[in-house]
């Protein structure tokens, strides 16, 4: 009845979405261990508590933690488990496919609830239902990927867990390989974990200068910025701050949207969000029918006066 975490690192170190996939775990019975596979790692990796052991692979190969070169690592460990969890990063999301065509394994992708050893919740049709599945119980190994933003945190380990070093895979990589990370400039919080999100939609193409206003905004609210497709299209964001089905799904305690409409593909990106502030000139617009406040104006009117009022305070 084990469990294996397949972490993913950046800087050496565990993402915060690998910490809410052991918080996940804890969920489901049976040993708990974790492979982190990488280059470079980092001495000493702060570690989450509860694992009985950890499995060390650390080669320049596995730099960037290629899906191709990982697969076949994980491929030759996978017996030993009865489930396999990643988080649903882009990290899992191209990982688990891979693994569970490799050993022909059941996958259940973007997990967000566990309710029993075998039962698992998970969103379809862009969120608007939940669907369980169930597992037949003698499936074995199982491969899930985890919502980070649906789980709770691990705390941090007070002890080291036994390690065993693994020998890197012998495969070499004919069609992919590891160039480089370049990490998004700035030094906003991660969109996917952070608490506050300000995110802008066609709205502010129209509205000239109105996505200065919208950073500045972000800026004194120390707030990640997001963005809706359309945004993305119109060349105000980069795609990597697209919020939705086809984007990142996000969990902030605060989210504001402004100058989006809510179409359902956007909607199903911020399903887990606490507080939601919708500032748009359209009363009839599907966001001001699920938020919590709606502001009825032209941004261009609303974010000076609300910047005005944070420089006041
Ligand atoms: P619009 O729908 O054009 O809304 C703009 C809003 O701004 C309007 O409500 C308007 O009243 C308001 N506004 C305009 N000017 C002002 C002003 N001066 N002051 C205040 N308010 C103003 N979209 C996503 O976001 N994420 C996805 O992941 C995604 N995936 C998709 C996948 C598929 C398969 C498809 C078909 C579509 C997808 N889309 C996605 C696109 C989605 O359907 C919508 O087209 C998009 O979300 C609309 O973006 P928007 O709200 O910025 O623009």
């Amino acid at each position: 009845m084990s469990r294996l975490i397949l972490a993913e690192t950046r800087g050496g170190q565990l993402t915060t979405a690998t910490w809410h996939t052991v918080g996940a775990a804890a969920a489901l019975p049976g040993p708990l261990e974790m492979l982190i596979a990488g280059w470079p790692l980092e001495e000493p990796i702060a570690l989450p508590a509860g694992l009985e052991r950890l499995l060390l692979c650390r080669h320049p190969a596995l730099a960037g933690q290629t899906p191709e070169l990982l697969a076949d690592l994980v491929a030759s460990l996978a017996g030993r488990y009865r489930t396999l969890l990643a988080p649903a990063t882009s990290f899992g999301r191209q990982l688990l496919p891979r693994l569970a065509a490799r050993i022909a394994a059941p996958f259940i992708p973007e997990i967000v609830a566990i309710d029993g050893p075998h039962r698992f919740v998970r969103p379809a049709f862009a969120g608007n239902i939940l669907e369980t599945i169930q597992a037949p119980p003698e499936t074995s190994p199982l491969l899930l990927s985890v919502r980070p933003s649906a789980f709770p945190r691990a705390l941090p380990a007070t002890t080291q867990p036994p390690t065993e070093w693994l020998a890197p895979p012998a495969t070499s990589l004919p069609h992919a390989a590891f160039r480089g990370f370049r990490a998004s400039p700035g030094d906003r919080p991660e969109l996917g974990s952070a608490a506050i999100v300000v995110a802008g939609g066609r709205g502010l193409v129209e509205a000239e200068g109105g996505f200065a206003l919208l950073e500045q905004l972000a800026t004194r609210l120390g707030a990640a910025i997001g963005a809706t497709r359309s945004a993305v299209d119109a060349g105000l964001a980069p795609g990597d701050w697209q919020i939705g089905q086809t984007g990142k799904i996000i969990a902030p305690r605060l989210y504001i949207a402004i100058g989006i409409s809510g179409a359902v593909q956007h909607l199903a990106g911020i399903k887990g969000a606490g507080t939601i502030v919708a500032i748009n000139r359209d009363a009839g617009a599907p966001i001001c029918a699920i938020a919590d406040y709606v502001i009825n104006q032209d941004l261009r009117k609303v974010l000076p006066e609300w910047l005005a009022r944070l420089e006041a305070s």
